[in-house]
């Protein structure tokens, strides 16, 4: 099927701009001999696993059924963290994962020995506090109060015994010039119980394939950690696998004039792309300008009954018209892991787009995918 001719709304994921990002963080691999997992929390269209796992060596989890995606459909390296495990679900997640990363020391007496006599590898989370960004404390591990990681004044390391490795996740969206302050504060805080370790993992956050990254610093960073306490290092990122690979498809549906020209499209901020809302940012539109930089402005408007599902203000050179398809980009992280059916909005379509440019619906939405989460 042509791109033209995907129903609406719709997103499309491009296989060549998700195998791009794949073939960077393969060069990474193969200078440093790190390990990259797949973070399923920002990506888990696993229609796309058997390629991503040509190129990585498994996904993460935060949970059970993150981690059951990924032995399901990736098939290899199966790691999960979450900040407390339950006691209901520990035997399965033991069956289907081989590496856990514990939140506390508490976690580690509940669970430790039963994941280690399964043979599976224990790891705990720690928290370097070390902030490298200031304007989201939302996306911050390390902002005061953080529920994630253990401090260095919570850390025991009398009961290290059987951990064989450390995790630390700090950053969103950052450089390796971050990554190379905060591990500066980790391993003052905690290089002297690397030595003991198997494994290092970076967490996830770095941006690795943003045109402006600094792959060399980033792979200084690896092998200076791997030549020193002789560990094995992985990297866990979500949003640099499919960092710009797809697009949400919408149409214009109608026009409301109130001081401003609205466009109404059958797409919703709220729902197919809350962190419009959430984070908040400015979603990029393919052809569009800011407000008043090109000829015709609009403020383009989901079609729920939130006030404020509004996208944003774009411009554009033409003036809009009923039926216009409007494409915007950088969705397919943290967009269909993340929508809901708030107010009985459809979700999008999910799509392919193949490397000869042809689109494959995956799965389509109906009513009953509203009904069924619902009683
Ligand atoms: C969210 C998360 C990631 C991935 O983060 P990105 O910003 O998408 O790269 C990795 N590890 C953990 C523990 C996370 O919570």
């Amino acid at each position: 099927m042509k791109f033209e001719r995907l129903p609406t709304p719709c997103y499309v994921v491009d296989e060549s701009l998700l195998e791009k990002n794949l073939k960077i963080l393969q060069g990474v691999k193969e200078r440093t001999g790190c390990k990259i997992l797949l973070a399923q929390k920002a990506f888990s269209m696993f229609a796309t696993y058997p390629l991503i796992s040509e190129y990585l060596d498994g996904a993460t989890a935060s949970g059970l059924y993150e981690a059951r995606l990924g032995y399901e459909e990736m098939g290899k390296e199966n790691h999960v963290f979450s900040p407390a495990f339950r006691e209901d679900e520990i035997d399965e997640m033991i069956e289907i994962c081989d590496h856990f990363v514990l939140n506390s020391f508490s976690q580690l007496e509940k669970f430790g020995e039963k994941i280690r006599a399964a043979g599976k590898s224990v790891g705990l989370r720690v928290n370097p506090e070390c902030s490298t960004q200031s304007d989201h404390a939302m996306y911050d591990p390390c902002a005061r109060g953080s529920r994630f990681g253990i401090t260095l004044k919570n850390f025991r390391p009398e009961m290290l015994k059987g951990v064989s490795g450390l995790h630390f996740h700090t950053l969103c969206e950052q450089n390796a010039d971050a990554l190379a302050q905060t591990l500066d504060a980790f391993e003052e805080k905690f290089g002297e119980w690397l030595p003991q370790m198997e494994w290092v993992n970076f967490g996830g956050g770095h941006h690795i394939t943003r045109e402006d990254y600094d792959i060399e610093l980033l792979e200084s960073c690896i092998k200076r950690i791997q030549e020193k306490y002789d560990v094995e290092v992985y990297l866990e990122p979500g949003e640099a696998i499919a960092l710009n690979a797809g697009y949400l498809v919408t149409t214009v549906l109608d026009f409301i004039d109130n001081d401003i020209d609205i466009a109404i499209l059958d797409t919703s901020a709220t729902c197919h792309m809350p962190d419009v809302l959430e984070v908040p940012y400015r979603p990029p539109l393919i052809g569009s300008g800011q407000p008043q930089e090109k000829a015709y402005t609009y403020r383009l408007g989901g079609p729920t009954c939130l006030t404020g599902d509004v996208i944003g203000d774009y411009s554009f050179d033409e003036p809009l018209k009923s039926g216009d398809r409007l494409i915007f980009g950088d969705m397919a992280i943290y967009s269909m892991v993340k929508n809901n059916t708030f107010n009985g909005m459809a979700l999008p379509a999910i799509a392919l787009q193949d490397r000869k440019g042809d689109c494959h619906i995956i799965k389509q939405f109906g009513y009953e995918d509203f009904k069924g989460r619902l009683s």
